[in-house]
C-alpha cells in the first residue's frame, strides 16, 4: 500500500462506521490518490465476509471496481482534461436519484475536482448540502484552494504528500522572507519591488512558484485552525491570483509589471 498511514486511517473510520460521506484527497499530482480512493471504494463495497480482510480484491464487486464497471461507482472527470461542467454535475444529480444497484450506496469520485467551473461547483455545493446517507464522495485534487470555502468546509481532507513535509531550501526561504518584508510595507513600496522583479523574468517564475508553496502551507494551518491571519476566502484568492500570474506571464506577452502590481494590491 503507499499511503500506509492514510489508509489506516481510513480503514479504522471504516471500522468505527464513522466514514464521513464527503471526503477530499489533495496533494501533489499523480501520487496515487486516485487509486487510494478506489482502494476506499471496493473496501466500502467489499463482499468478502471479514471485516479485516477487505477488500479482498477477488470478489465481484473488488473486481468491477477495480475494472471501472461497478454500477454503483460513478466517477467525474473533466471533459478534454479542460473543465468539469455544470451539466455533468447535474448528470450526477440524476445518477444519484436512483436507487443503488449493487449496493447500499453510491460512491461518487471527482477527480481533479478543482476543474469544477464556477457554475458546477455551486451546483455541487447544492448536492453536498443535501441530506445523503447513501451516497458517499470522494473529490481528488491537487489544488483545494480553487475550491469554494463551502465546499471546503463540508469535506473531510486528507493530504497526501510526496515528502512527510514540505520544505523550502535556502533560497526559497530568502524569497518567502522578501515577501513577508514587502507584505507590511506601503503600496508604494510593493509595486517598486514589483517594478524590480518584473526586470528579472528569469527569476519570476521561482519566485512566483515559491510564493505559491508558502501560501499553500498557510492555506492548510487556516484549514485547520492553526492561522486566523488569513481568511479561507482570502487564500483562496491571494493563491488564484498567484497561478493565474504565472500562467499569464509564462503563457502571454502580458505586462509582467502590471501583472504584478495587481498580485500586488491583493497581498
Ligand atoms: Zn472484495
Amino acid at each position: 500500500m503507499l499511503y500506509p498511514k492514510q489508509w489506516q486511517y481510513l480503514k479504522k473510520t471504516y471500522e468505527l462506521q464513522k466514514m464521513p460521506h464527503a471526503l477530499l484527497f489533495y496533494g501533489q499530482h499523480s501520487i496515487g490518490k486516485k487509486a487510494l480512493a478506489l482502494e476506499l471504494i471496493k473496501l466500502l463495497n467489499c463482499q468478502y465476509g471479514n471485516t479485516a480482510e477487505r477488500p479482498c480484491q477477488t470478489c465481484r464487486a473488488c473486481l468491477d471496481i477495480g475494472k471501472n464497471v461497478y454500477p454503483d461507482l460513478l466517477i467525474v472527470e473533466p471533459e478534454e482534461d479542460k473543465e468539469i461542467k455544470i451539466s455533468q454535475v447535474r448528470a450526477l444529480h440524476d445518477h444519484l436519484a436512483l436507487r443503488a444497484y449493487a449496493s447500499s450506496f453510491k460512491a461518487v469520485m471527482i477527480d481533479r475536482a478543482h476543474l469544477l467551473n464556477q457554475e458546477a461547483q455551486s451546483a455541487f455545493l447544492k448536492l453536498l448540502e443535501e441530506p445523503k446517507g447513501s451516497t458517499i464522495f470522494i473529490l481528488i485534487t491537487e489544488y483545494p484552494e480553487m475550491l469554494l470555502p463551502t465546499i471546503l468546509s463540508r469535506v473531510e481532507r486528507l493530504r497526501f504528500y510526496h515528502t512527510e513535509v514540505q520544505t523550502f531550501d535556502q533560497r526559497q526561504k530568502k524569497i518567502i522572507a522578501e515577501l513577508l518584508e514587502i507584505i507590511r510595507q506601503e503600496m508604494v513600496l510593493r509595486f517598486a519591488y514589483a517594478k524590480k522583479l518584473a526586470e528579472e523574468p528569469k527569476r519570476l517564475k521561482e519566485i512566483l512558484e515559491t510564493w505559491l508553496g508558502y501560501f499553500r502551507e498557510i492555506l492548510i494551518s487556516a484549514v485547520h485552525n492553526h492561522n486566523k491571519e488569513y481568511s479561507l476566502a482570502k487564500l483562496s484568492k491571494i493563491l488564484k491570483l498567484i497561478q493565474t500570474t504565472d500562467f499569464l506571464i509564462a503563457t502571454t506577452n502580458v505586462n509582467a509589471r502590471l501583472a504584478l502590481e495587481i498580485l500586488m494590491l491583493e497581498l
